[in-house]
């Protein structure tokens, strides 16, 4: 048996980006544990799976990186270390294909996680990675040591160097709370505020609206936002009713936008085009038609194709009298206001924006207050779409945390490794 290495790496959380710095530091020579609160690894991975799990993005790189708003510049370096390439080719590596999607998105050819997860901590299980569950991060002690509770009872662990994974604070049942936030913040860490993306909203739907629509797609259907920040966008799809107002892929995408156009002015505006693809000039004469005998509800189905959902849409956003000008019927199919009055619980998200400030880190993701304790992943202040972006970032910050911290290392003399 080669001898253990001398030099101790911790990755606390064990999500995509904890396993991932497992990954990069057990392969550049370090003796790796990863610990992590739930019972079992990667539980929002395999939880991504259900809904066919979307692993990147077959765009260009320029496009790809675009994903990423105003933090472009800051995953440039970490995505030209492991980007949407590399990483399929890595999915290859652990026998698992991928397919390009006719929008784009990569997926595994089964579609699921369980799979590469399974393969994957095999893989790492016999590089020597060893796995600590049920042990919850509190901090660090007096001595500099890492505080853990355990099912055993509290317990205090020295390593060379940490890396952090521990999530953004979505889905909390899954192991991503969000309670490192103050943790670091104690230590003086900027830590931006935690906050929902790709999101939800509330509308506040009248009880009549919801209990006939709440679950229902409404599709085609073309939403527009002109904000402040980001000018006018539009886009085609589909969206969902919910119980108190929209969630689904469309309004996910305008979702960044829309929540902070509320954070600052306390409510956003949507246009609905319900009829994609039909002139306004023809829909209004279409409903200037006599309808003789025949209900509103069949008039608007037969002139305008509207009905279902989106018939209701019309009934509870638009004044009862302008049902009956053709016009102002038609330019409300056309572009019917929804105000959204406030974004879903963070808890309830796909993901988290806001985290651990890159200012407050090296280019190797090293947290300059701390040396020798990395950071990766949604716990990273940025923020991206669906289609992929999400677990490409969390991948390529992972592996470049646990790269970062076997180089540090390197840097240093063992007796100044971090905790001894
Ligand atoms: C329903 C859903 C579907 C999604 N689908 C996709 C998709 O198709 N494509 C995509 O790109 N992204 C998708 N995502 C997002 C993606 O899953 C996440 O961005 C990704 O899992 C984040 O990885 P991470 O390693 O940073 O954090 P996580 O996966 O959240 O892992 C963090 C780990 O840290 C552990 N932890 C937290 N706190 C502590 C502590 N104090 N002590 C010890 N351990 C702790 C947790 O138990 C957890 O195991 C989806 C998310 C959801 C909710």
């Amino acid at each position: 048996m080669p001898p253990e290495p001398d030099r101790s790496v911790a990755i606390v959380g064990g999500g995509p980006a904890g396993l991932m710095a497992a990954e990069a530091a057990s392969s550049a020579g370090a003796r790796v544990d990863v610990y992590d609160a739930m019972p079992s690894v990667g539980r929002k991975f395999l939880l991504a799976g259900k809904g066919g799990l979307n692993l990147t993005h077959a765009e260009p790189l320029a496009d790809f990186l675009n994903r990423y708003g105003a933090r472009s510049n800051r995953l440039a370096p970490l995505l030209a270390g492991f980007g949407p390439d590399a990483l399929r080719a890595w999915a290859r590596g652990l026998g698992v294909e991928t397919f390009v999607g006719s929008s784009g998105r990569v997926f595994p050819t089964g579609m699921k996680a369980a799979p590469l997860l399974r393969t994957w901590l095999h893989r790492l299980r016999n590089a020597g990675v060893r796995f600590h569950l049920r042990h919850r991060w509190c901090g660090w002690d007096d001595d500099g040591a890492l505080g853990f509770t355990t099912p055993l009872g509290p317990r205090a662990v020295r390593a060379d160097a940490t890396v952090l994974a521990l999530g953004g604070g979505s889905w909390a049942r899954l192991g991503s709370s969000g309670a490192w936030v103050p943790l670091l913040a104690a230590r003086g860490v900027r830590v931006a505020k935690l906050r929902p993306a790709n999101c939800g909203f509330d509308v506040g739907w009248s009880e009549h609206f919801r209990t006939r629509h709440a679950g229902h797609p409404v599709k085609p259907v073309v939403l527009s936002h002109s904000g402040a920040v980001g000018g006018e966008t539009s886009q085609l799809g589909e969206f969902l009713v919910t119980a108190t107002g929209v969630e689904g892929s469309l309004i996910y995408a305008l979702s960044a936008r829309l929540r902070d156009e509320i954070e600052a002015s306390g409510v956003a505006q949507l246009r609905m085009d319900l009829a994609p693809g039909r002139d306004l000039a023809r829909l209004a004469s279409e409903l200037s038609r006599g309808r003789g005998s025949s209900s509103m509800a069949n008039h608007l189905r037969r002139r305008a194709g509207i009905d279902g959902v989106k018939a209701g849409l019309l009934r509870e956003l638009l004044p009862a009298a302008d049902f009956t000008d053709p016009d102002r019927l038609a330019a409300a199919i056309k572009a019917l206001p929804l105000r959204l009055i406030a974004p879903r619980p963070l808890d309830e998200a796909i993901s988290s924006a806001g985290g651990v400030a890159f200012e407050a880190l090296d280019r190797n993701l090293m947290i300059q207050a701390l040396p020798g304790v990395f950071c990766s992943g949604e716990m990273l202040d940025w923020e991206a779409p669906t289609g992929g972006y999400l677990l490409t970032a969390c991948f390529a910050s992972g592996r470049a945390a646990g790269a970062g911290a076997v180089a540090w290392l390197k840097t240093i003399e063992p007796a100044a490794a971090q905790g001894n």
